[in-house]
């Protein structure tokens, strides 16, 4: 008999009931009771979702984030908290609000389909930094450490969950993040080596296992992504170190592996002392036959057999086909479950009331995705006839799905096979560009610009609201945009800037945006997947071949571009940033629909061109964020990335200046892709770094133009002059001033007015200073 296991549920509820009763509790408008009330009632109703299974996972559920109960329960709290008395609860909150993040408040902040709602900050406390869950869009709030980090069990958030468990007959296998991820994953504050805090950590998880054995638990899932990252021989030592010492005779333990394969930590993994092993059979299929050759006889091995991280449904005859034989020779020995936990993808398909019927037929939730668990359990069980009609209408989705018309378009596969190398190629070397350039746009030294977005007013929500919900006609729609646009065209005007920008009031997010105008988007209702905390975005779904019927931006920018002499800045997020943020299929290698996508916006920069726009952004902030967890497969990402920005950028006329942004400060290890997407000018995020991630550009003799951002557009701080001018003669030590701009990190849609024209006023006073003494 084969086992049915899930490794985690999303908590934020079907319909973000988590997000919104956190937001309300932070905003004193309900009481602490409320909250874990919703809490219990959430994991109540969870858990009978996965009532079918065998297995259900118990200590998934967070109220902020997972490795942050983590570093609760082994008693590792900064020391900024630790002398805090008073309400758990609102420490842990404590330590999780008020963030200050790389990479993290860019997506939230400024772009990506995020609910947008605010997670102010806490006074007092600064809170814990946030980083991204492996190669997930999920933020974990990092652990930190120092040489005198001291660990003590407090198993309180875990017990109470497993006695509510077992209140309610669930059949619970408690889950906890492992001690080596746990260690690796975390920050040393000081120098110290993380490895030598082990010996501390680990007699507190065999304490814990001790109190979970003592409640009659018999499995615990203790979760070891990290192995299918590469590990220094040091790190591989304490996995063994690790699970040898945590060895026990009272409880089981099943070592979960997640998001990859195990390559070079195969080896060990089968090897260690653990009751049973959890395999992504998604990511690491061609794995499965050797680790069912080397786990020994005695152990269980569990096969995540339905991919955790996409929406789509698993082609179960297929999956039934490889892994009948595998459960043959495994006998009880096999567990089935999804690949990971189901944090990643969202809820309820039966949510969505709008959603295009044969599309719906494609696509499976997080408890869709357990009814697929459960049919596939029944057929290795009992026979595939037990579970004739699901297997057959399984089959007919899937067949629909891969043969209709609506995924598939013979002219854009055709034109993605007809790619040529030339089209990733300009005219002519950027030194030849630069001077066509400067001969037409008669920019300044230091010439300024703004990233694209000015703030999104009330009025401008409104009014899209309005639409959306159709009290407001089309061309109504347009005269209240347009007004937007003519406002923020003229506060440049007043303000000096050199190269201005329409302002981006038509579009609620960067990439949906693109997404409702491009043939094979589809958009859910509820499709929400936590961020971080109480954030969630709503990717959109990158269901078939990518066309774009018609432009998308050229009408805004050319009436922009009307109402002054300035030149105006065509905006457009690139191919990369749209396809990292969206839900994508499974059905092609990423690559193809990357390049689709290239092919449609490389439509849209030439139609720009055609109106007469002479300077266009492609945006890709979300580059970074497609890189893969190993860094051997890093070039294999990148290439066929920035090939896909260059097809994109690079048809333009040498005469165009192609600008290209990314908000995010880490370009030393791919500095040679970006230098390789040969944009005209790139602006980055780098006031917070006080320049010197320029270093990355200036030790690799970057060759094009760059603005490096002087005003954190993060924070209500507005820039003085002196602060921009220091932080510009800072970059001019690094980068020749005549190849500088002077720019905002990032778009301002979140900020206000009034921040925004004083920040401006003093950046612009800043480049002009900056002229006068050269
Ligand atoms: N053009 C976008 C804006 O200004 C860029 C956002 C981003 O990089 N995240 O809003
Ligand atoms: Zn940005």
């Amino acid at each position: 008999m084969v086992t049915t296991h899930n490794l985690g549920f999303p908590r934020i509820g079907a319909k973000r009931e988590l997000k919104f009763a956190l937001e309300s509790y932070w905003k004193g408008e309900s009481s602490r009771d409320a909250l874990k009330g919703l809490g219990a009632e959430l994991r109540q109703r969870h858990w009978s979702h996965q009532s079918p299974l065998d297995l259900t996972p118990v200590g998934d559920f967070a109220f902020y984030d997972q490795m942050l109960d983590m570093s609760f329960t082994l008693g590792n709290l900064p020391e900024r908290v630790s002398g805090f008395h008073g309400d758990a609860l609102d420490n842990y909150f404590r330590v999780a609000r008020g963030r200050s993040v790389k990479g993290l408040e860019d997506h939230s902040a400024c772009c990506g389909a995020s609910d947008g709602a605010g997670d102010g900050a806490t006074d007092g406390v600064a809170a814990g930094e946030m980083t991204k869950w492996f190669d997930t869009n999920y933020h974990y709030i990092v652990p930190e450490f120092t040489a005198d980090t001291k660990f003590a069990l407090d198993a309180t958030r875990l017990l109470e969950q497993l006695a509510e468990a077992k209140r309610l007959g669930v059949n619970a296998k408690p889950v906890i993040i492992g001690p080596v991820t746990y260690l690796s994953l975390g920050k040393a504050k000081d120098d110290t080596d993380k490895l030598a805090l082990l010996p501390r950590l680990l007699p507190v998880y065999a304490e814990l296992l001790n109190q979970l054995a003592a409640q009659g638990v018999e499995w615990v899932q203790i979760d070891e992504p990290i192995l299918v990252t590469e590990l220094t021989a040091e790190w591989q030592d304490a996995v063994k170190t690790a699970y040898t010492t945590l060895a026990t005779d009272k409880v089981k333990l099943l070592l979960a592996t997640y998001f990859g394969q195990l390559q070079d930590n195969l080896a060990l993994a089968c090897q260690l002392p653990v009751q049973g092993l959890h395999l992504d059979a998604i990511n690491a299929r061609a794995e499965v036959a050797t680790v069912v050759e080397q786990l020994p006889q005695d152990r269980v091995l569990s096969l995540g057999v339905i991919n955790g991280r996409n929406i789509w449904k698993t082609d179960l005859n297929a999956v039934l086909e490889w892994l009948t034989p595998v459960a043959q020779s495994l006998g009880n020995r096999l567990w089935i479950a999804p690949s990971c936990s189901l944090l990643h993808v969202p809820v309820d398909l039966n949510s969505e009331q709008k959603l295009d019927a044969d599309i719906r037929s494609w696509l499976a939730f997080a408890i869709q995705k357990l009814d697929e668990l459960k049919v596939l359990a029944t057929a290795l069980n009992q026979g595939s006839v037990a579970v004739k009609n699901e297997l057959e209408a399984n089959q007919a989705a899937i067949t629909a799905r891969r043969t209709s018309p609506r995924v598939n378009n013979a002219a854009v596969k055709a034109a993605v096979a007809a790619i040529t190398a030339g089209m990733g190629q300009r005219q002519s070397t950027y030194a030849q560009r630069a001077s066509k350039q400067a001969t037409l746009l008669k920019l300044p030294a230091y010439p300024t610009t703004t990233i694209g977005s000015f703030p999104q007013t009330a009025e401008i929500r409104h009014a899209r609201s309005e639409f959306k919900a159709g009290r407001l006609d089309e061309a109504g729609y347009k005269v209240a945009m347009q007004a937007e646009i003519a406002r923020s065209v003229r506060e440049q005007e007043a303000l000096g800037l050199d190269v201005l920008v329409h302002g981006e009031a038509e579009r609620n997010d960067m990439v949906e945006y693109f997404g409702e105008q491009l043939d094979g988007y589809a958009f859910s209702q509820f499709g929400w997947v936590q961020s971080y905390g109480s954030r969630c975005v709503k990717p959109p779904i990158l269901f078939g071949d990518i066309a774009r019927p018609k432009a998308m931006t050229v009408e805004w920018s050319r009436y922009a571009q009307s109402l002054t002499a300035k030149p105006m800045k065509g905006m457009l997020t690139g191919p990369v940033t749209i396809l990292n943020w969206s839900f994508v299929r499974d059905d092609q290698p990423r690559s193809v629909s990357c390049y689709q996508l290239a092919l449609a916006i490389r439509e849209e920069v030439l139609d720009l061109e055609k109106a007469g726009v002479r300077v266009i952004q492609i945006d890709e902030a979300a580059l970074r964020e497609g890189l893969p967890l190993r860094k051997s497969q890093w070039q294999e990402y990148l290439g066929w990335a920035v090939e896909s920005f260059r097809i994109t950028a690079n048809g333009a006329q040498d005469e165009t200046q192609i600008h290209t942004h990314m908000c995010y400060s880490e370009f030393n290890d791919i500095i040679e892709s970006i230098a390789g997407m040969d944009a005209d000018v790139i602006t980055i995020e780098t006031s917070r770094s006080d320049m010197e991630l320029l270093d990355a550009f200036d030790h690799f003799n970057y060759p094009n133009e760059i603005g490096p951002g002087v005003y954190d557009i993060h924070s209500p701080n507005i820039p003085t002059q002196a602060h921009i001018e220091q932080l510009m003669k800072k970059a001019a030590e690094r980068i020749p001033a005549e190849r500088l701009w002077v720019n905002p990190d990032c778009g301002l849609k979140t900020r206000a007015w009034e921040e925004v024209i004083p920040a401006l006023t003093n950046m612009v006073a800043a480049a002009k200073a900056l002229r006068n003494a050269a």
